[in-house]
């Protein structure tokens, strides 16, 4: 099932508050991740290549220009503002543009360049003076299409003889005609009715495949068995990529039965680290009480920029409202919130609008908003069992190593079970976590 437009996540479950469920589908995480982020993610770790037979030489690039691309794509790579291949560009365009052609598996956290990647092979192959589609790319929700859609216009900006066309629900091509655009992106639903009912296009002329997203594709009811019809109506010779940002083993499983003798490539996230940042607790005794720390430390907070995280999202909301009222211009991510209105709200805070962004994990899980520098626990990270959730703590307030910048952590404790968190917290990272006095922040110089 394809998400609906406007209509964010309202299918999840509901909580025993008559909330929606604590998660964020990750179609949408995938979405709003796309949709704030301008540049690459900084990664520096080397580029793991499996291949059939170790000792071919394995080709990469430093250059767009070594990759002899057409002028009219070139010179949209650079009008990006790219001036050189990412990390794991580096390996897979190579992999993806020279012939032979090579079936590709890519694995990479979101934001180090993947779909950039295959937009580019896509143009490349086509063949403008042929109107029929030559390469389709198939993905989890339409909303995800749309922003492949987009990146390929915005590199296909100087090549106008290469179409795009979007296979997704709503978008209708009568009984009867063929589709003439050269690229097709769509939803697997809606390309096998266009390939098997509607007869729009026909597979047999596909000669590049990519499977975008496949750890979403494959939590989507349906999309896994549908993708791999589509996979089977395609010529042998079509080449196939496949992209996913983690690797399951579930995912790893898909992966095998949809690309044929793959060259894997993977990319390992930059480590989180607390290594840079001081983190403190304040004892209160009570909501209020952890309000009024709060605001004692609220000067410190604007001095840089600051997320505060509440566990729910009524306590975000009501944090907010009493921060509204003492005056302090603060923003709200909130899980009511559709996606792009998070992405909007992320934008704004982002480009120092607000100084400091009250949200819930959920909302803000991914997210990196690298000015931040101060994370405030107003309730600590938990889990179901009431335990220490330290690798949402490490989340909140790590800093991948190189590019660590300092930075501090505040921690609202107010009762013994919370001391006995930030315990296992200060066990499990083996960081000490000050205590500090927030009538007294000499700690702090
Ligand atoms: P992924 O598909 O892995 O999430 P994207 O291809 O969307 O990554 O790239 C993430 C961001 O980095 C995008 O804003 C994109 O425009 C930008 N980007 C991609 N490749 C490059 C490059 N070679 N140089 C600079 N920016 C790039």
């Amino acid at each position: 099932m394809d998400a609906a437009p406007g209509r964010a996540a309202d299918w999840l479950p509901v909580d025993a508050d008559g909330r929606r469920a604590s998660v964020m589908a990750p179609a949408e995480q995938s979405l709003l991740n796309k949709l704030i982020r301008h540049n690459l993610v900084n990664n520096q770790n080397q580029v793991e290549v499996l291949q059939r037979d170790p000792s071919s030489p394995l080709f990469s690039v430093k250059t767009f220009e070594e990759l002899r691309l057409k002028p009219q794509l070139l010179q949209g790579v650079y009008n990006m503002g790219f001036n050189r291949p990412s990390r794991i560009q580096e390996n897979a365009l190579p992999m993806m543009l020279a012939e032979p052609y090579q079936n590709l598996i890519a694995q990479s956290q979101s934001g180090t360049g993947k779909t950039a990647a295959f937009s580019l092979a896509m143009l490349s192959h086509v063949e403008p003076s042929n109107k029929w589609p030559q390469c389709l790319c198939i993905t989890p929700t339409y909303e995800l299409a749309l922003q492949i859609g987009f990146v390929i216009t915005q590199m296909g900006k100087f090549y106008p003889e290469v179409q795009l066309a979007y296979a997704v629900r709503g978008s209708r091509v009568p009984r009867g005609t063929l589709v003439e655009q050269q690229i097709v992106i769509g939803t697997p639903g809606t390309v096998l009715d266009w390939a098997l009912k509607l007869k729009v296009f026909d597979p047999k002329k596909i000669r590049l495949f990519v499977l975008d997203e496949a750890d979403i594709m494959i939590g989507i009811q349906g999309h896994q068995d549908q993708s791999i019809r589509i996979q089977r109506l395609l010529p042998k010779d079509c080449q196939m990529l496949l992209l996913s940002a983690t690797f399951e083993e579930s995912v790893w499983r898909f992966a095998k039965r949809v690309i044929p003798d793959p060259i894997i490539i993977k990319l390992k996230r930059e480590e989180e680290t607390l290594e840079t940042i001081k983190q403190f607790y304040v004892v209160c005794k009570e909501k209020e009480d952890k309000f009024t720390a709060l605001c004692n430390i609220y000067g410190i907070l604007t001095i840089a920029q600051a997320m505060i995280f509440c566990q729910t999202r009524s306590m975000a909301l009501w944090l907010c409202n009493r921060l509204f009222k003492e005056g302090h211009q603060v923003a709200l991510l909130s899980g009511e919130l559709m996606v792009e209105q998070r992405a909007a709200v992320i934008e704004r805070f982002r480009d120092g609008k607000e100084k400091v962004l009250v949200t819930t994990n959920v909302c803000s899980r991914g997210i990196d908003v690298e000015q931040v520098s101060i994370v405030v626990n107003f309730d600590l990270p938990v889990d179901r069992d009431g335990n220490a959730d330290n690798e949402t703590y490490l989340h909140r307030i790590g800093r991948t190593g190189r590019f660590g910048k300092r930075g501090f952590a505040f921690n609202l404790v107010d009762s013994q079970d919370s001391m006995d968190i930030i315990n296992q917290i200060e066990l499990h990272f083996g960081r000490k976590i000050l205590k500090l006095d927030t009538d007294d922040l000499d700690e702090l110089e």
